[in-house]
């Protein structure tokens, strides 16, 4: 199949019509690029499937451009879904809440609750009302592999596979949407993301935050399915240090692996006498973010065969880095003494 890459806004409607013709296309978001299919027909959500190679147990997010949209999609709207829609719609937020009939099964991995949202990037949004559908919309890689951030990168991964990709520039966010279950009793954290924890406290109160996003818990008890498996992982193999500052100057100065390159912070990159990425500052939890993809992207471009990260502080968008770090890792962190 050729792929065709289409340069945004003039290029909506060729897209759309693609859409509406049940086919598989990719588009920018502020998160990372997705690749969209008409969330109301399960043939053409199973070939996004077929594309990434998606185990077929790992719902999809369905996308809407209105607030109004959402309204056919679910059975019910508890009280804090609509409050948390008026303040992070649009934007990097999705809610997990009970289905409707209309959700094929394809789309929600046969259980009964459908994630949704709201996109802020306007391509993605005029995309969504050209067609008129609620687009489901993983992230545009192949399944396991870093989530894309530039159309180039999905080019990498969906070339020949899909029928066309709109170039929207550089994700903003760069890192998936905070994905949080409004489901049970107490709203539940199950994805880190653009929307911190503590910016959903503010507005809903309490929260629980699943035992997934910060470890490695027994399969069978993920509430989020994407969170068990190996994910956004390089070539290269990844291995998270958590340390001060010195003691990973140090750690990396010392150590003599070939092809191997330090995820560094802007402050420590110049005493580094090796191989460097660096991710952004320090205390920039945004910049590290928007960096973290493309980083691990470069690696592998660069042949290199081992990555040391300095894992950033949890809090704000640093928990966002840190869940996805530790999936690169495949759990492989260590502490470093001071
Ligand atoms: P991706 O779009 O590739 O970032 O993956 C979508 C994420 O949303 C995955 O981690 C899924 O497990 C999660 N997700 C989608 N639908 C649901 C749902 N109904 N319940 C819980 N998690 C979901
Ligand atoms: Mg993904």
């Amino acid at each position: 199949m050729k792929t065709t890459l289409y340069k945004t806004t003039e290029d909506v409607a060729p897209v759309a019509d693609l859409l509406r013709q049940g086919e598989v296309v990719a588009i920018p978001t502020e998160t990372v690029y997705g690749l969209a299919a008409n969330a109301l027909d399960g043939g053409a959500v199973l070939k996004i499937f077929a594309a990434k190679n998606r185990p077929a147990d790992n719902p999809l997010i369905v996308h809407i451009s209105e607030w109004e949209q959402i309204i056919p999609l679910v059975s019910h709207i508890p009280p804090k879904a609509k409050a948390l829609a008026d303040a992070f719609w649009p934007g990097p937020l999705t809610m997990v809440l009970p289905r409707s009939e209309i959700i094929p099964d394809e789309v929600t991995a046969g259980g009964d609750t459908v994630a949704i949202r709201l996109p802020a990037h306007p391509v993605a949004r005029a995309v969504i009302s050209a067609c008129g559908l609620p687009l489901a919309a993983p992230s545009a890689n192949r399944s396991g592999s870093p989530s894309p951030t530039t159309a180039a990168h999905v080019m990498d991964d969906m070339n020949g596979l899909i029928p066309a990709v709109l170039d929207g520039g550089e994700c903003a966010v760069g890192v998936e949407s905070t994905v949080i279950s409004l489901v049970g009793e107490t709203p539940r954290l199950l994805r880190p993301g653009g929307i911190t924890p503590e910016q959903l406290q503010s507005v809903i109160g309490a929260i629980e935050i699943d035992p997934s996003i910060t470890a490695n818990v027994h399969l069978d008890k993920v509430s989020s399915p994407g969170m068990k498996y190996k994910h956004y992982a390089p070539k290269a193999k990844v291995t998270l240090l958590h340390s001060s500052r010195q003691a990973f100057i140090r750690f990396m100065n010392e150590q003599a692996e070939e092809h191997s390159v330090a995820l560094c912070f802007a402050e420590e990159a110049k005493e580094i006498h090796k191989q460097t990425l660096c991710i952004g500052h320090e205390n920039d939890h945004n910049e590290i973010a928007h960096n973290l993809f493309a980083l691990l992207r470069q690696a592998d471009e660069m042949g290199l065969c081992r990555i040391y990260a300095h894992c950033p502080e949890k809090t704000g968008m640093g928990l966002a880095v840190y869940n996805r770090l530790i999936r690169a890792a495949a759990f492989d962190e260590r502490e470093l003494e001071a």
